[in-house]
């Protein structure tokens, strides 16, 4: 069978770069083998998963320039490739295990779980499932059906021995059983989780080679014994590392921007990005030119040499390599283009058109008005910042809770981004308006411009991040600990002074 891998990002969030990084991997994997490669969308979330998110994500990759052979746009032989639209194919497998012996039926209650949890926790256990529904009787069984008690079916695990997992990159790496949890398999609603979603599908998508991230190493020996028990080849592993700041910690929101939209709005040019991340992924020969485009960086990629090391996220090379594609690789006409389809587009440009009108006299004042539509950060000084009713903590404070806030919504317009900053000022125990004047300065860079939540909505909750976290900076930042009470704080008990 030929060489085929995948990328399954779950849409509970933007386009992350990792996704971008982790696509570039598997789809250079498969194209030096003459493989195939597919998208896979994990909605099994139904609470997380947005079908935006989703699209953003096919956009993103779109932008990149990564093409997949199979994909819930394109479909393929082997899909439906939305994991939310297989939820009987799960339920099948499920029935499988459970008639064979190799997964129960558990009807312990939430309220139960929590209170094993803080137990173990209290006697400094791992959190484990304790295995009460292991071995109930048929008639148990019965009476917990007949009271109507809701059920999941969780998988059975070995309790002693060890699992090799057998990993690409690592060579072999041991578990013990016994610190494997007895995982759920299908919750009471009938969705999977991710784990046998993932199994069932890298094994009826025929996929070869599973390239993905290390957080995922610590599932493996779950999936290894799914595969067993379903008597299915297992598809070769092969965890990647992380990418990291160039502080050695893990890429973070904190340090860096992380959205792949991002770096488009900030006006990189796709084959930059792509360059930059299939570099990530390449040990790159003395003397070789960086500046590759994807079927070179194709050539290049091998995954045994991966650097395991913690490929470093830094951006100076990302900004040296786009000003080198700018510089070398458009001539005027071309750049022109770039330029027009970076800052024309149509609808966008009616909407900050939409905002402006009302408020110019003339023509020319539409320069000034709405050039923070076509800029990155703004790099505002603190003087301004702090130009208002506020005092600097109480600003740093209404920052960090903003960027948690844009975090969270699940829709980014402008009445949902309105309601949550309204809850801020609450929080805070402020004035509605006295709040918005830091947060206006902080996006548009100016105390008087267009409308602030319009204006959110149209640049984007990355940006808006990174100009609310280039604010905070500006304003000396927080420390971990501050972010950890600010954020976890009930409301009312927020309000500094
Ligand atoms: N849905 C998982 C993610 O979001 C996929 C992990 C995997 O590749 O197995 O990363």
């Amino acid at each position: 069978m030929g060489v085929r891998t995948r990328v399954a990002p779950s849409p509970t969030g933007d386009p992350h770069i990792a996704t971008g990084y982790v696509a570039f991997m598997n789809y250079a994997f498969a194209k030096q083998h003459g493989g195939e490669f597919v998208l896979r969308i994990e909605d099994t979330d139904r609470t997380r998963s947005t079908a935006a998110s989703e699209g953003a994500i096919l956009q993103a990759l779109h932008w990149l320039g990564i093409a997949w052979d199979e994909g819930p746009d394109v479909g393929g032989p082997y899909g439906p490739y939305r994991q939310s639209e297989r939820s009987e194919i799960y339920r099948r497998y499920a029935d499988q295990l459970l008639a064979e012996g190799h997964a129960f039926r558990c009807y312990c209650t939430p309220e139960r779980l929590d209170a094993m949890r803080e137990q173990q926790r209290r006697e400094g256990r791992p959190n484990a499932y304790d295995g009460r529904c292991l071995h109930l009787s048929a008639a148990q069984r019965a009476a917990e059906e007949a009271a109507g008690h809701a059920s999941v079916i969780r998988m059975k695990v070995p309790s002693e021995g060890t699992c090799v997992v057998n990993d690409l990159l690592r060579g072999p790496i041991e578990f013990e059983w016994s610190s494997v949890d007895m995982q759920v398999l299908l919750k009471s609603d009938g969705m999977p989780t991710y784990h046998l979603a993932n199994v069932v599908d890298d094994h009826e998508m025929r996929i070869t080679h599973v390239i993905r991230g290390e957080e995922w190493v610590s599932s493996a020996p779950k999936h290894i014994l799914l595969y067993q028990y379903f008597g299915w080849e297992m598809p070769q592993l092969a965890h990647n590392p992380l990418l990291r700041n160039l502080d050695r910690s893990k890429l973070s929101k904190r340090k860096n921007a992380t959205g792949i939209l991002f770096y488009k709005q900030m006006g990189y040019l796709p084959e930059a990005v792509l360059n930059f991340l299939g570099l990530l992924a390449t040990a790159t020969a003395e003397g070789q030119d960086e500046m590759m485009d994807l079927p070179a960086l194709v050539k290049h990629f091998d995954l045994k040499r991966l650097p395991v090391g913690g490929p470093y996220f830094d951006v100076e090379k990302l900004n040296w390599l786009n000003a080198r594609y700018i510089r070398e690789r458009l001539d005027v006409d071309a750049f022109v283009e770039r330029v027009r389809t970076w800052a024309f587009d149509p609808q966008r440009v009616r909407a900050i058109a939409a905002l402006a009108q009302p408020r110019i006299e003339r023509l020319s004042d539409l320069g000034p008005l709405t050039a923070m539509f076509f800029s990155g950060r703004l790099n505002v000084p603190e003087e301004r910042l702090l130009d208002g009713k506020l005092d600097r903590d109480t600003i740093r404070k209404l920052y960090v809770l903003s960027l948690a806030v844009c975090d969270g919504l699940q829709e980014w317009s402008v009445a949902v981004i309105e309601t949550a900053l309204r809850e801020i000022a609450d929080r805070l125990g402020r004035k509605f308006r006295d709040i918005v004047r830091p947060l206006y300065i902080a996006v548009t860079g100016s105390p008087t411009s267009v409308p602030l939540f319009d204006s959110m909505e149209i640049l984007g909750r990355d940006l808006v991040r990174e100009r609310l976290r280039q604010a905070l900076a500006t304003l000396g930042g927080a420390t971990s600990a501050e972010i950890e009470t600010w954020r976890s704080a009930p409301i009312n008990e927020v309000s500094l002074s």
